[in-house]
């Protein structure tokens, strides 16, 4: 009987892993068919064929019956599944893929390969993107390298090469996922599909429909930064040339030594000469400021060495609307690189606003004069400003509530677009990062912190709850830092915390602003922090006690020292960075597979400023560290200079472009930079 009844336990397995498995098959047949793994139910329906062979044999009923019942329903699964696929989105990549568990995968796609999206490929761990890993990653983008921008000048100039300060992306998709060169043209975020077109040369013939496919998504990272931004001055669009990519870069190379070339010949009157060796170089921002340095550079060093008869007939003008260049930089670095711009000979066309940019001059009003002015130019190079990328405008007429921000997305703490479901995430020039208000919450910490229920907050209550919020609200990170309680620490908390705002760093970076003025200014910066020596404007606290108003209104004033963050490399990078580990740790589908997202409670993008370098000419540079007003805050000269190149140098994506600029800044110093027209 013992022999018999072992004999007949392989049935009974047999027969419970039918039950079992027709069970799971009823579960995966309520789930959205593309979630169904087709492989999982042809393995099981196909187990189910052979224990139906075998209880027909020898005449098993139970084995029979739920055998019969796991094929019926993994046969449904696979019909659904076959029906479904046929109706999903033409693409290469149809099917959800899936992995070991048949859990489809996240398909991830990214669009972009700057700043923010090659930083948010290189953080993600190849063990998340790889074979059935959870992730599944397309990265598309009409450029199929990245650019190191901050080098952009210096490639204009030929102190760098292009290729030096480019990186390619296969050599990082590689063990990562899937890399397209096209242009995403449309964002359907209700289907998730995006659209693409295939690159320019191989769009077909004039008439021809265009030729494009489409990828559907579970997460998009748009990342497609922005556009150079004229702000509607006539003829900058026809006249001017522009710094923002590697083909600007090279087009006002070879411009430069045209000119020289030129104006070298013969026949070339004295008045040609001039004006073809005239450079304008319109925004005093870091951008504008490195290239008229790099030019005065090219000229100085190399050019008049070739073309020593032409050394009277060239100048480099600059434009700006303030009285100083870098302005958003320290003062003291300011009026620094301003007298040091003079020093070289570079002529400062400032305080004046630009009306039009005319085929041979700028048009400039400057503060104060009546009638404008002209300022005759061979070559205008326009540095100010960025808009809106025409893909995230077309993205913001269907999410309406992505729109705040006229120049980008408008986004969460975890950098997930508004009104997008969780599903649309952006980074970079793309995004306008709106950052948790801690005043919303402020009697909830106040109770929170009121241990003793006595209806105020002393220092070391005022201490406990700032630690403890400040993952949220990351604008209370440095008060909670820097706070200290004991018996001749803190005595006046209001005090205390309007030390420390007025103190806050000042953060902004971008290239102004001839016409513009999008930029935050920080100069309300001051009046946020008040003015009166570390007394609050609003009511102090008498002592070390705060009432729940004095409280508010210290995080009022916190929240008031918010600003959006600077359209920088440095932010994108971080913001990259942040959300490969966002995604790493908080996104993946439910256990049941059916949805995907970051739980509410996944940690704030947090932005650490870590200094401002900008290259002035002549090996000297000026570095603002995020240490306002102490000694260490502002650097400047040949050291900087020096700083600056090693920095640039270091901070290359690959060790094979780190060699190649530190190759290319020696080479141009010891034997100049290379004027050939190629
Ligand atoms: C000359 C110059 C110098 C600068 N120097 C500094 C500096 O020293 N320090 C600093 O912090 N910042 C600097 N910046 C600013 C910095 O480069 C930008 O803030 C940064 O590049 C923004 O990163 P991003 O990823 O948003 O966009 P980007 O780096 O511009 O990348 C956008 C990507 O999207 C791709 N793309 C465009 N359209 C589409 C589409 N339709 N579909 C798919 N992909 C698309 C592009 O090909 C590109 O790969 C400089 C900028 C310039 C122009």
């Amino acid at each position: 009987m013992a022999l018999l009844a072992r004999l007949r336990q392989p049935y009974q397995l047999a027969t419970a892993a039918g039950g079992c498995f027709a069970l799971a098959g009823l579960s995966d047949s309520q789930r959205d068919a593309q979630y169904i793994s087709p492989n999982m139910a042809a393995a099981l329906f196909l187990f189910s064929a052979v224990q139906l062979r075998v209880g027909w044999r020898n005449s098993q009923k139970w084995l029979l019956a739920t055998n019969t019942c796991n094929a019926a329903v993994q046969a449904y699964n696979l019909r659904r599944h076959w029906k479904a696929k046929s109706q999903w989105t033409v693409s290469d990549r149809d099917a959800p893929p899936a992995d070991s568990d048949g859990r489809a995968r996240v398909r991830v796609v990214v669009l972009g390969s700057g700043w923010g999206a090659m930083s948010f490929l290189r953080s993600l761990s190849p063990s998340l993107a790889q074979g059935d890993a959870p992730f599944d990653v397309t990265l598309v983008s009409p450029r199929n390298y990245f650019l190191y921008t901050p080098l952009l000048a210096a490639t204009a100039s030929g102190s760098v090469e292009a290729r030096s300060v480019v990186d390619p992306v296969r050599s990082h998709i590689t063990d990562k996922g899937n890399y397209y060169e096209a242009e995403c043209t449309d964002i359907d975020p209700e289907r998730k599909v995006v659209t693409c077109r295939y690159p320019k040369a191989y769009r077909g013939a004039e008439g021809e429909k265009e030729r494009v496919f489409q990828l559907s998504y579970d997460m998009l990272v748009v990342a497609v930064g922005s556009v150079v931004n004229t702000f509607g001055v006539p003829g900058v669009q026809e006249n001017a040339f522009f710094l923002k990519t590697a083909e600007h870069a090279r087009t006002l190379r070879q411009r430069v030594n045209e000119a020289f070339e030129l104006a070298s010949l013969p026949g070339t009157t004295a008045a040609e000469r001039k004006k073809l060796l005239s450079f304008v170089v319109v925004g005093g921002g870091p951008t504008g400021v490195e290239l008229a340095a790099e030019l005065h550079d090219l000229v100085s060093d190399d050019m008049l060495r070739y073309f020593p008869k032409l050394s009277n007939d060239w100048a480099i003008r600059l434009v700006d609307t303030h009285d100083h260049i870098l302005s958003m930089f320290d003062r003291q670095i300011a009026t620094y690189a301003t007298q040091q711009f003079r020093r070289n000979g570079i002529d400062l066309v400032l305080n004046c606003r630009v009306k039009a940019v005319e085929p041979d001059a700028v048009v400039v009003q400057l503060n104060g004069a009546d009638v404008p002015s002209r300022v005759e130019y061979g070559t205008c190079i326009w540095t100010t400003g960025i808009a809106m990328h025409p893909l995230v405008q077309s993205l913001i007429s269907k999410l309406p509530e992505a729109r705040e921000h006229w120049k980008s997305l408008r986004c969460n703490p975890t950098l997930a677009v508004h009104g997008s479901g969780g599903t649309i995430y952006a980074l970079g020039d793309a995004a306008t990062v709106e950052q948790a208000r801690v005043l919303q919450h402020a009697e909830e910490l106040f109770k929170a912190g009121d241990s003793n229920s006595d209806g105020l907050l002393s220092c070391v209550e005022v201490m406990a709850v700032l630690k403890k919020a400040q993952k949220t609200y990351p604008q209370i990170a440095e008060f909670a830092h820097r706070m200290q309680c004991g018996p001749d620490a803190v005595d006046n908390m209001a005090q205390f915390m309007n030390q420390v705002l007025r103190a806050k760093s000042k953060v902004s970076y971008d290239n102004v602003i001839a016409t513009a003025d999008w930029i935050s200014s920080d100069d309300d910066e001051e009046s946020a922090a008040g003015d009166d020596g570390g007394q609050t404007d609003s009511t102090p606290a008498a002592g070390s006690m705060l009432t729940l108003q004095q409280f508010s209104q210290q995080l009022a004033a916190i929240d008031n020292s918010l600003r959006s963050l600077p359209a920088t490399a440095q932010v994108a990078h971080q913001q990259g960075e942040y959300l490969a580990r966002l995604f790493q740790n908080h996104v993946g589908r439910t256990p049941d597979s059916s949805r995907i997202g970051v739980p509410s409670d996944a940690p704030s993008f947090h932005y650490v400023h870590l200094g401002s370098l900008a290259y002035i000419g002549a090996d000297k540079a000026v570095m603002e560290l995020p240490y306002k007003n102490t000694p260490v805050s502002a650097f400047k000269g040949w050291l900087m200079g020096f700083a600056w190149k090693g920095a640039e140098t270091f901070m290359q994506t690959s060790v094979k472009n780190m060699y190649l600029v530190s190759r290319d800044l020696m080479k141009t110093k010891v034997f100049g930079r290379d004027v050939s027209d190629v």
